[in-house]
């Protein structure tokens, strides 16, 4: 393919195809908390979870084809209102509902749903994307022993699961967590490690073409660059990488910057040119698994610092300029200016306390001369 297919006419032609579970009128998938992690254990090996095999299949089909899909976490915390009608003998005329006494009897299923929402930390039928949840997941529990073998291990009343001792859960979950650099470098190879045996890796194949196309066209034919805010920031975290990152295209675009800062920037909101090659990019939906949620945060609140509207095009020199008098360190934005982490998607990034913004402005780094 050669760099015209860069043409924006064409660009869905060298793209990941759409999934037909994306789209903001797709019906999140309903799955009950625990099998949640049901269906971990089984992506880790185990064959016969208690809920079955099949009820979990559809939910890894899902993960597999998008890892951004919308999950909405079921428990039912209505049955325990008919419960005391149906215990307190002198309830009177009041209907039981028709599917009562199944509800009622799966008391250990609705308790292990309940741990799953409190792990998670949010109420029964909140829809959260797949790749945001499960990453919350690992963060917060090292093993399903303390949700599914918690009980008396002899008791009839408060079975415990057979395979919560296994370690197939724990087999996903601790595989050796990988940098966003490794996941590029090595592509499909990561396939069935940890949790890369739930949501598909892109190719190398497929990334390093983009990685090809996508810094060739930066380096020699754009006129015109289109850049998310959050990543002008991150430019100024690299400033001292020289050699081009496999990840992502910050080094050139900043060199692009730095050799002509005269070039018009057009500050778009979401994913942007720096992404192409990179693993948790999705091309087809145009989605990052990672940074999806925070970062779209992250560039509303840096253009409102820069007093400017998502779409506004400077020069890059211009732009950096109100950058260094308008933003006062990367804490600001990339801390959220309390450091906060109420939840994993909301994280702070690592380095938002680094001088990395400090240092550029101090060098005029791409405004030099500019007023
Ligand atoms: S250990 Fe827990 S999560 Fe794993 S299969 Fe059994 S019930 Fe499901
Ligand atoms: S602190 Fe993190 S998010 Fe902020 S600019 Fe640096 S690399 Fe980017
Ligand atoms: S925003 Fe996401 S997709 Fe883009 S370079 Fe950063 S991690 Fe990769």
């Amino acid at each position: 393919m050669n760099r015209a297919s860069i043409d924006p006419e064409r660009r869905h032609t060298q793209r990941m195809t759409c999934s037909a579970l994306s789209g903001a009128d797709f019906e999140p998938i309903a799955v009950r908390g625990h099998h949640l992690l049901c269906a971990v254990c089984v992506a880790g090996g185990c064959e016969t979870p208690p809920c079955g095999i099949e009820e979990v299949q559809g939910l890894l089909a899902a993960l597999w084809e998008y890892a951004y899909v919308p999950i909405r976490v079921s428990a039912d915390i209505e049955v325990n209102r008919a419960h005391y009608l149906d215990a307190y003998e002198d309830r009177g005329e009041r209907e039981l509902p028709d599917d009562y006494e199944d509800r009622a009897a799966d008391y250990a299923g609705r308790r292990k749903d309940l741990e799953v929402c409190r792990l998670l930390g949010i109420a029964p039928g909140s829809v959260l994307p797949a790749w945001a949840l499960y990453m919350t997941l690992f963060e917060r529990l090292a093993g399903v022993r303390s949700v599914c073998a918690t009980g008396d291990a002899q008791s009839d009343v408060w079975p415990r699961c057979p395979h919560a001792e296994a370690g197939y859960y724990e087999r996903i979950r601790d595989a050796a967590p990988t940098s966003l650099e490794d996941q590029t470098e090595q592509g499909e190879a990561l396939d069935g490690h940890g949790r890369w045996a739930m949501f598909r890796m892109r190719t190398r194949e497929d990334m390093l073409t983009a990685k090809d196309q996508s810094a060739g066209f930066i380096e020699e034919d754009a006129d015109h660059l289109y850049i998310r805010p959050q990543h002008l920031l991150c430019m100024l975290c690299t400033m001292e990488a020289q050699d081009p990152l496999i990840q992502d295209n910050l080094v050139e675009l900043r060199k692009r910057m730095e050799e002509d800062p005269d070039i018009p920037v057009t500050l778009v909101e979401g994913c942007c040119m720096v992404c192409d090659p990179c693993n948790v990019y999705h091309p087809g939906e145009h989605v990052c698994y990672t940074t999806h949620i925070k970062n779209q945060l992250r560039d509303l609140n840096i253009l409102e610092k820069l007093d400017l509207e998502p779409g506004a095009t400077l020069p890059a020199g211009e732009l950096y300029a109100r950058i260094y008098e308008r933003i006062g360190s990367l804490m600001e934005v990339c801390g959220w200016g309390d450091g906060l982490k109420t939840v994993h998607f909301w994280a702070p990034c690592g380095g938002a306390k680094g001088d990395a913004l400090e240092r550029a402005r101090d060098r005029g780094l791409i405004s030099d001369g500019v007023e």
